[in-house]
């Protein structure tokens, strides 16, 4: 949590509210989110900035910031990874703070744009252009599933080479940007393609429909602000409306026959499917 659905929901209500905003003040309740960059540095880099626009690549928020020196030019990226507990939160203006806050972004309007993060394993830092080349997880991106050129030519060609079973696949970023364990168990159950299946045994037809599957499901999810979890809320703290059918349901009745849905372990992450709908026949 919170994968692409649930940070394009964020980036979307960032473009409609701070591009063309300057920071005028950061709060820093907690070093831990600015994963070893210094507070100083962080600061010298956000604070008279504008905020260009809002990003996205995969799971990261990207927002260039241009200095009053080169306005043209972005001369930082805010780059912010949710991790698992991760929040964005924009407030009206100054509100109380709880224990998880880490840190605040104070905008020239007086609204504040505050990073909650109750495990720390989220990250906001200011990083120059080079510094993000040098971002693993960036630099090693794979497509963008809702990039209208991208489909199932583009996920065979991210597969091929690649062994072992699809639903861990699915999860490497460099695969696929932005699929997460639940939009994985979602996209497989829509293709009725088995989670164990073993990558190279899929025809050229089930790669396809496991593609228009991913964007089907994401589509949907974004289209309902994000799932519904207590680990997500939205920038204004409201929770998501995308009901997932699978994930997170084992045992529970299948929603299109009726079975009761089984839970696994693969790749260590807990995988729910259809013993049905999603035949084992071909593993
Ligand atoms: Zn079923």
């Amino acid at each position: 949590m919170p994968e692409l659905p649930e940070v394009e929901t964020l980036r979307r209500g960032l473009e409609q509210s701070i591009p063309g905003r300057h920071i005028t003040d950061v709060l820093i309740a907690n070093a831990k989110s600015l994963k070893g960059q210094s507070g100083s540095v962080f600061r010298d880099r956000t604070v008279g900035s504008r905020v260009v626009r809002v990003d996205r690549r995969g799971k990261y928020l990207l927002i260039p910031l241009a200095s009053p020196a080169t306005p043209d030019t972005p001369s930082a990226f805010l780059c912010v990874h949710l991790k698992m507990r991760g929040q964005l939160l924009l407030k009206d203006g100054p509100a109380p703070v709880d224990r998880y806050h880490c840190v605040t972004l104070v905008l020239d309007d007086g609204r504040e744009l505050r990073f909650h993060d109750m495990w720390t394993w989220g990250e906001m830092r200011a990083l120059t252009e080079p510094e993000m080349a040098g971002v693993g997880g960036l630099a090693r991106m794979g497509a963008e599933p809702l990039d209208p050129s991208w489909g199932g030519r583009e996920l065979a060609t991210s597969l091929a080479g690649r062994k072992g079973p699809i639903k861990p696949l699915l999860l490497d970023q460099s695969v696929v940007a932005g699929v997460g364990n639940i939009y994985a168990d979602e996209s497989l159950f829509r293709a009725g393609i088995h989670p164990r299946r073993a990558a190279p045994t899929l025809s050229a037809a089930e790669v396809e429909r496991l593609a228009e599957s991913i964007r089907a499901v994401l589509g949907e999810a974004v289209g309902g602000g994000g799932t519904t979890s207590e680990e997500y809320v939205d920038l204004h703290g409201a929770a998501g409306r995308y009901t997932p059918r699978v994930y997170d349901r084992g045992g529970a009745p299948c929603h299109a026959c009726g079975a009761a849905l089984e839970r696994i372990r693969l790749g260590g992450r807990g995988t729910v499917f259809c013993p049905v709908c999603q035949l084992a026949s071909a593993l």
